[in-house]
């Protein structure tokens, strides 16, 4: 019996199992408020996804390579990309920037803009190496670099007040530029743009990206330019790819995603698209990681862009209806916030919208000295005690920062109508509460 003791002891592991670039990057966002959502929820307008369907034409290109004869569309194909959609995205691509693209080296495609992200990170990052990212940020950036080896340097948007009376828009919130231009050095490799930027909607301006562009020629620097929501741009506001700025086509990756592109999140379909001196780097990485992403998916997202193509810029291109979908649903929660006294930050892109939450502390009241920003405890708060789920906006910011950014939450308007008037009316309920002895 001693024998046996003495052998499950020893088959107990005592060294450490976690690789240590695995420290300090284990707790995740997503991971605590879908398990919150999941649990409390009635209304979501938390994580991001549409809750309405994709367009038919791509759920029928779907069903269409499921049950075609070709049956090879259920094997592996190019690991790189199904040669299909590579060569719709090149063809596509290659319209916006005004180059000729490559398919086979200009495009490569990934699971989801995520593990482009990924790539671009372990392709270019090393022990020492700095990259600047802009806050708030889509917030695996952050875990992404570190993992990489590198060392995130975090420069924030400044927000403007508003002109009197009107309400925030996300163009207040801007880059200082000497403060920008300061966070270079030798040891910067990278900086990631995400325009339109997840969380505040941000689009950036041609003269905020020319300020970027320059700074990346001057020190040498790569650009990994997150553009999953390139064609969710409001107000006639245009996007601007950083790419087709002087000097910055061979050090930018631009990185899309079907599943913002075709409100269809779960396909997890994403690309990059960029100079092969950069790309080859990034298909070492795939090769070597993931490899493959599922073909028939690829199959339809090939053919949702060729049907675009052939309408590009028509009334029945889905690029030209999704955005004017998402305008109105941005407009009628921007009222609806604005009614309840959850002043919104009017979003120029994305399907996010950023709300001051300040109005309603007097309902989730502070905890001095508290570790977790006040916005995360209000979130939590209103999901468990209204039913309505949103991100805290803290949650978009680094460890040191976290507390400056504290009295905003996120919402995701990319919902059906039913959706948001059922948030709208947990609000205005909520807001005849507050207001009654
Ligand atoms: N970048 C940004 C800015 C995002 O908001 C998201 C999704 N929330 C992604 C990348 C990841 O996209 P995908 O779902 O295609 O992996």
């Amino acid at each position: 019996q001693t024998h046996f003791l003495f052998l499950s002891l020893q088959a107990k592991m005592s060294r450490p199992v976690q690789a240590q670039r695995l420290e300090g990057v284990d707790k995740n966002i997503w991971v605590e408020f879908v398990k919150l959502a999941a649990t409390y929820s009635k209304v979501n307008l938390g994580q991001g996804f549409p809750d309405f369907p994709p367009p038919d034409f791509l759920k029928e290109a779907f069903v269409r390579a499921l049950r075609e004869e070709n049956h090879m569309l259920h094997q592996y194909t190019r690991g790189f990309g199904h040669p299909p959609l590579v060569k719709i995205l090149a063809q596509y691509f290659g319209k916006l920037l005004g180059r000729h693209l490559d398919p086979m080296t200009n495009v490569m495609v990934t699971v989801g803009a995520y593990q482009a992200l990924s790539c671009c990170f372990q392709a270019f990052v090393e022990e020492g190496n700095e990259v600047i990212i802009i806050e708030p940020f889509f917030d695996c950036y952050e875990p992404m670099v570190k993992m990489a080896g590198g060392t995130p340097v975090f420069v924030p948007l400044r927000p403007k007040a508003p002109k009197d009376g009107k309400l925030m828009s996300s163009a207040d919130w801007q880059l200082d530029l000497a403060e920008l231009a300061s966070k270079f050095s030798k040891r910067t490799k990278a900086i990631v743009l995400n325009s339109p930027n997840n969380p505040l909607g941000k689009v950036f301006s041609r003269g905020e990206l020319e300020l970027i562009a320059d700074l990346c020629v001057k020190h040498d620097v790569l650009c990994i330019s997150d553009e999953v929501y390139e064609w969710l741009v409001y107000d006639g506001k245009e996007h601007i790819r950083i790419a087709s700025l002087e000097g910055m086509w061979d050090r930018t990756v631009i990185i899309g995603s079907a599943g913002k592109t075709f409100s269809a999140t779960g396909w997890k379909v994403g690309w990059t698209v960029g100079p092969n001196q950069l790309l080859q780097h990034l298909r070492t990485v795939h090769q070597n990681s993931v490899y493959h992403c599922a073909t028939v998916a690829q199959e339809a997202v090939a053919q949702g862009f060729q049907r675009e193509l052939e309408l590009y810029g028509k009334p029945d291109s889905y690029f030209v209806q999704l955005p004017k979908m998402l305008q109105q649903k941005r407009d009628w929660l921007v009222q609806s916030l604005d009614a309840v006294g959850m002043k919104p930050i009017v979003p120029e892109g994305t399907y996010f919208l950023v709300a001051d939450i300040s109005e309603f502390k007097s309902d989730v009241p502070d905890v001095p000295n508290s570790d977790e920003p006040y916005d995360s405890r209000f979130a939590k708060w209103m999901v468990k005690n209204k039913g309505l789920a949103a991100i805290p906006l803290s949650a978009f910011y680094c460890e040191s920062h976290k507390n400056n950014y504290s009295h905003f939450i996120r919402f995701c308007f990319a919902k059906e109508e039913a959706t948001l008037k059922a948030a709208n009316d947990i609000l205005q309920k909520w807001k005849r509460e507050k207001n009654s002895p």
